[in-house]
């Protein structure tokens, strides 16, 4: 049930690991090729890319997933972080042929690296919905 939920979202906050690849990559520790970057968030091209165009959108605060920052990042963050997509959108000029946007959750969602990220993928046909 939705309580169940609420309870493992919190516990994930309060596990949130400052060693994961990403929490490195906004301390400067890795290096990352940047698509655009503000106050409260980071675009950098994805290592591995799953598509001609695949960029991961990162929120700078200590947030494990989307249900994580959705509950728990202020509102400026969040507002930062909509925002963010359409500059990337523009910058990776997308806007014409289009694009999808994932946030792969948890153990179900195949989640690898638990700081939260928002794939957005294209340059081309992108296939079936969910086929990973
Ligand atoms: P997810 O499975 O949704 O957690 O996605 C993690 C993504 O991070 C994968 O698409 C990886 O290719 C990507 N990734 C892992 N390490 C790096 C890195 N150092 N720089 C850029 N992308 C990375």
């Amino acid at each position: 049930g939705v309580k169940k939920n609420y309870k493992k979202v919190r516990s994930r906050v309060m596990t949130y690991d400052t060693e994961n690849i990403f929490a490195k990559i906004l301390r400067g520790e890795i290096p990352n090729t940047t698509v655009y970057e503000n106050e409260y968030v980071l675009a950098f091209e994805d290592i591995n890319p799953q598509a001609p165009i695949h960029i991961l959108i990162v929120p700078k605060g200590p947030y494990t997933d989307m249900a994580d920052f959705s509950l728990s990042a202020a509102g400026e963050e969040q507002v930062a972080f909509t925002k963010s997509i359409s500059e990337v959108v523009t910058i990776a000029q997308l806007e014409a042929t289009g694009f999808r946007a994932i946030a792969n959750t948890g153990i179900d969602g195949l989640q690898e690296v638990p700081h939260y990220h928002l794939h957005i993928l294209g340059g081309g046909p992108l296939g079936p919905m969910v086929n990973r």
